[in-house]
């Protein structure tokens, strides 16, 4: 591993020494502790607050936060440039970092790509992007992104990580929502043999990785970012640093954010719940300007419930409550009022890509009776759900244990059993829940559906008692949208003047339109625009 050994003449000569033996214990040469600094990340209208010392300083050109899908192509980017590369994760290890259990990732002309008969070209996708987002994307960033996307996964395949590309005997047209499927990789290793590739690509790069490391809030000299105040086994550590690339992977992991950001709703965290926006929220002290655009990437495998155990709905054979599942297989669904808000047929067919009617509408309901219970209880799940690639995940597994999961999330207490509506509708008092079912069923009646279009086959009479009622919470993998940044990745403030020192990337940064509207676009963008921070941070340092 390199050592790090850039020293700030100015914290030299301002700081206190750490003894040698200190300096010893961390690998570093003789670097001094910097003098108390400012922080601006608590500042009131007064004077900010002054940090303590640290226990312990280490110096680097850059420093990376985060060593997900983001950081790590921004630690392997700034490394290519020859500059000294210190990543911090709070994760205990590789492993225990987020992308180690992704599916996959968009990319465009990576070698893989590149060897298939068919191809597309950045142009053809960055157009497709915006038509699809209605011009929604910050142009600069997302042409960015697409042009470094290549080169950000041809880094994961040098490193030797096994990916499968989605071949392609004829050319397909490009939409949206099958735009991650025809430009996407999918991962086809995880877990440990994923992080010891990804160990080992940082390792020969000569990027100084550390794990457990928690990066708090930027320490200031003055106006000045100096650096990272981070904790380490409840050691205060100041990471001192040229240039620093904010990759924490948004905001999933904060109720309070995710309130702010998200219109007052609560969204179940699928994705890593140590994601609470330190890289937003540090930005933001150093005048970083937040974007206007919020979503999810939601969950595809059925809803979601804070009181659930497990609280979302995954895979076939993680243990999901099944009752979950029926909030996506197109019977009624009903706002906290009782009333329809979504077409059950849209959200049973892009359940990844519908975030935003959940979002709006924070809780919601879904209703069925024995009728509806035995129905998907007679099939495979495979053909009730309607994301293609869930269709496929359950093409042979059948729902056996739906009895038994009502029960039990009866007795957690998000489903209602009764034997009339009114009795569904007191359960979570929901006023106008009767009258919409009155409707709903003449609807299914006639099989024209006057409200929201759907077709005939996604409406299901609610007619036969018992009657169940499934509370559900939006449910997502991770926050999109975070502060604004240019081409280069360096944060923007009001003005969008860049911020100096500050690169921001992947879930941190904002560059999704909302709503999500391409699969593997989460990752694909994420590790494109590391790629690019590092890149930025690194030509920074190496004239500093
Ligand atoms: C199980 C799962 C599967 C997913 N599958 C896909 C998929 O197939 N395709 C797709 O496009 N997207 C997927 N996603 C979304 C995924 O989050 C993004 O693709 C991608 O990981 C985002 O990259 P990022 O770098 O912004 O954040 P992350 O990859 O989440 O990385 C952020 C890292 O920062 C660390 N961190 C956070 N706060 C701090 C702090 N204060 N100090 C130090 N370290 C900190 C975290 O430990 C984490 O390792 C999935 C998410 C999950 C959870």
């Amino acid at each position: 591993m390199r050592e790090i050994t850039t020293c700030s003449r100015r914290n030299f000569v301002r700081g206190a020494a750490l003894g040698a033996a200190g300096l010893a214990a961390v690998g570093l040469t003789a670097c001094a502790q910097p003098a108390a600094k400012d922080s601006m990340a608590d500042a009131g209208e007064g004077a900010a607050p002054e940090l303590a010392p640290a226990d312990e300083t280490w110096e680097t050109d850059v420093l990376v936060i985060g060593l997900g899908a983001s950081g790590l192509q921004a630690a392997l980017g700034a490394a290519a440039q020859g500059v000294g590369v210190l990543a911090v994760d709070q994760a205990p290890d590789m492993v225990g970092t987020t992308n180690i259990t992704t599916s996959g990732y968009l990319c465009v002309g990576d070698k893989l790509q590149m060897a298939q008969p068919y191809h597309y070209e950045v142009r053809e996708v960055f157009d497709k992007l915006n038509e699809y987002s209605n011009y929604c994307f910050n142009t600069q960033v997302l042409k960015a992104i697409l042009d470094a996307s290549s080169r950000s996964s041809n880094n994961l395949i040098d490193a030797g990580l096994p990916v499968k590309v989605v071949e392609l005997p004829e050319r397909k047209e490009l939409t949206g929502p099958t735009l991650g499927q025809i430009c996407g990789h999918a991962y086809d290793c995880k877990g440990q043999e994923r992080a010891d590739i990804f160990q080992a690509a940082l390792d020969k790069a000569g990027v100084d990785s550390r794990y457990g490391v928690t990066a708090e809030q930027l320490v200031f000299d003055g106006d000045e970012i100096v650096g990272v105040r981070c904790t380490q086994d409840g050691k205060a550590v100041d990471v001192n640093a040229k240039a620093i690339c904010l990759c924490t992977g948004g905001f999933l992991g904060n109720e309070d954010m995710v309130a702010q950001y998200f219109a007052g709703s609560r969204v179940v965290p699928m994705g890593n719940p140590a994601c609470k926006g330190a890289g937003i929220t540090m930005a933001l002290s150093a005048k970083g300007q937040m974007g206007k655009a919020f979503s999810l990437s939601s969950n595809e495998y059925g809803g979601a419930n804070f009181d659930a155990s497990p609280m979302f709905a995954f895979r076939p054979g993680s243990g999901s409550n099944e009752a979950l599942r029926l909030v996506l297989l197109g019977s009624i669904i009903v706002d906290s009022q009782g009333n329809r808000f979504v077409s059950e047929e849209i959200a049973n067919k892009e359940a990844m890509h519908c975030a935003e009617p959940f979002i709006r509408a924070k809780t919601y309901y879904t209703v069925v009776d024995q009728d509806f219970i035995d129905y998907v209880k007679s099939k495979p799940l495979g053909e009730t759900m309607g994301d293609g690639r869930m269709k496929k995940m359950f093409a042979d597994v059948m729902i056996e244990t739906l009895d038994d999961d009502l029960e039990a999330a009866l007795a957690e207490g998000w489903v209602a059993k009764g034997d009339t509506i009114a009795e569904l509708a007191a359960a979570y008092d929901l006023p106008d829940l009767e009258s919409t079912i009155e409707t709903y069923n003449g609807y299914c009646e006639t099989g024209v559906d006057e409200q929201f279009y759907n077709a005939p086959e996604f409406l299901h009479k609610v007619a036969t008692p018992p009657f169940y009622i499934v509370q559900s919470f939006p449910a997502g993998w991770l926050t999109l949208g975070g502060v604004k940044c240019d081409a280069s990745c360096q944060v923007v403030d009001a003005d969008n003047k860049p911020v100096e020192k500050l690169f921001i990337a992947g879930a941190d940064a904002d560059l999704f339109c909302a709503p999500y509207i391409a699969g593997g676009s989460a990752n694909g963008f994420a590790q494109a625009s590391g790629l690019i921070a590092g890149e930025s941070a690194a030509a920074l340092a190496k004239v500093s």
